[in-house]
């Protein structure tokens, strides 16, 4: 029965609460699935051997008539930027091969205790560092919905296994995009929380004043539904949010009953819609918003000034942050260790180990953000960036006086072909102007596909953000404009999705 693996998670939620299917069944065909195409698509780093006796746990509890998680028993990957207690986890990185930690991430361990089988770990840019996963030092992955295109970055292991029906469910963890724009351009919904929402207590940090972990989905109510098992206060993170959140899954199946669109104010943001995007992007983002405008919501044009210089200040945060963070990798501590022959000095082994361990653009970026860090120039670089960061939060605060909710395309293109800008980086990191602002005012985001460009048939995501802590608007605004897409095409998203064999498509 492997159509199971085509069902939404609130579907298989349902086949499982009336025992038309068992948890293992369930599990089983989500592991074959994986066995048949993922030597072609490489969404996954590994897959696990235990998702299975979880799953007959699970059957054996629901048969026992133990009360249940609505998502007990179905089967999640996870991005290997988080802790897992029973698997390696190498962030995609040379450095951690093979590690395994002595704790699980707080969002895994919650997926855990809601007894959901976790099907293994999803390739990544090493370190999270990439819009496209071709940063990864364990090969590529390939785009669910074309096999010849990047499934973008940095969580392109999740969101091609969630666009491949590898899995229905994912984490991913987005510090610049890499959870909204993978969603984009593989045509599946992502989710980054308001910061603080989710606990990054186990997640590999790449910048941690920006990073946040959250769901990638194929439809808004299974990205709720997730968002409500992972989130919430936790006290291992000193940055979490102790304030009780609402049901995510209960405002997407709100926003799913229809009113919620009517007197809405949208805000369209004049530097995230230029004309320098690809036209198919921006066609079926107008679209969209004629759609949302003939709904009765209320679109306005905002301006944000300051994302002109995001870019160039997130780049200066992020490589800061990151290279404070990858000092920890020393060959000491952690995973490889590479001794040069000879006799040796710790400096010396700790610089063999890193000049093996980690990739290009992970040098590139601890030597940038090292340099922007070290004396004489914190204030020119660092300093400024964080003024910066300051008036991008302004422009949100003045745009979200006026509206609702902000909308945008959720990249500028589709996604681009395999090697396309590997050689590129100015290129590679340009292409995350449009996700980058929300992470550094610490709001929430969300991508749903609305639709194919025209000119290379790839899909479209819409990102909507809301204010910080207003994570349950999003799920509700998203969800209404993606029944009304369903209504409109007649099917989900999903269905549109060519079969992925393995071999050509
Ligand atoms: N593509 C962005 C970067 O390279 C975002 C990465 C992320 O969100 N982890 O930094």
């Amino acid at each position: 029965m492997s159509d199971l693996t085509r069902l939404s998670a609130a579907e298989q939620s349902a086949l499982l609460g009336s025992r038309e299917i068992s948890s293992v069944e369930l599990t089983k065909a989500h592991l074959d699935r994986i066995a048949e195409t993922d030597d072609d698509l490489g969404a996954f780093l590994h897959v696990s051997d235990d998702a299975l006796t979880i799953a007959d746990e699970v059957d054996a509890a629901r048969s026992g008539g133990v009360s249940l998680n609505p998502l007990a028993g179905i089967p999640v990957a996870v991005k290997d930027v988080l802790c897992t207690l029973d698997m390696p986890s190498t962030a995609g990185s040379k450095i951690l091969e093979g590690w395994v930690p002595p704790y699980d991430a707080t969002p895994v361990a919650r997926l855990r205790a809601a007894r959901m089988p976790i099907l293994g770990k999803t390739n990544m840019d090493e370190f999270a560092m990439g819009s496209s996963t071709e940063h990864s030092a364990y090969g590529i992955t390939r785009n669910s919905w074309d096999r010849t295109r990047i499934p973008g970055g940095s969580g392109g292991g999740s969101a091609s296994a969630v666009g491949a029906f590898q899995a229905s469910l994912a984490l991913g963890s987005d510090t610049g995009g890499s959870i909204r724009q993978p969603a984009a351009f593989t045509g599946t919904v992502g989710m980054k929380p308001t910061y603080g929402g989710v606990s990054r207590y186990g997640a590999i940090a790449l910048a941690s004043s920006l990073d946040q972990v959250g769901p990638v989905t194929r439809t808004v109510l299974d990205a709720g539904l997730l968002h409500d098992i992972i989130g919430g206060y936790d006290h291992h993170d000193s940055t979490s949010i102790s304030d009780e959140w609402p049901s995510f899954a209960d405002a997407a199946r709100r926003g799913a009953r229809g009113d919620s669109l009517k007197g809405l104010r949208v805000g369209v943001v004049k530097e995230l819609d230029q004309p320098g995007f690809q036209p198919g992007v921006t066609a079926r983002f107008h679209e969209t918003l004629a759609m949302l405008s003939a709904e009765g919501a209320e679109i306005v044009d905002v301006t944000a000034p300051n994302f002109e210089y995001a870019v160039a200040a997130y780049y200066l945060i992020l490589t800061a942050e990151a290279s404070s963070n990858l000092a920890k990798f020393d060959s000491v501590r952690f995973g490889l260790r590479v001794t040069p022959s000879g006799n040796p000095t710790v400096e010396d082994v700790m610089s063999a180990t890193r000049e093996v361990g980690f990739g290009a653009e992970a040098k590139r970026r601890i030597i940038l953000g090292t340099y922007a860090l070290s004396a004489g120039y914190y204030d020119a670089y660092y300093g400024s960036a964080q003024k910066v960061r300051t008036l991008i939060q302004r422009d949100f605060a003045a745009a979200f006086a006026q509206v609702d909710v902000l909308v945008s395309p959720t990249a500028p293109t589709t996604a681009w072909t395999l090697g396309e800008k590997l050689d590129d980086p100015l290129a590679m990191w340009l292409s995350d102007i449009t996700t980058i602002p929300v992470n550094m005012a610490g709001i929430p985001g969300i991508s749903i596909p609305i639709g194919l460009a025209d000119e290379d048939q790839l899909p479209v995501g819409l990102q909507i953000m809301a204010p910080a802590r207003e994570d349950a608007r999003l799920y509700e605004v998203a969800a209404a404009i993606e029944a009304l897409l369903d209504a409109k095409r007649g099917s989900t998203f999903s269905a549109l999705t060519p079969a992925y064999t393995g071999g050509a498509n």
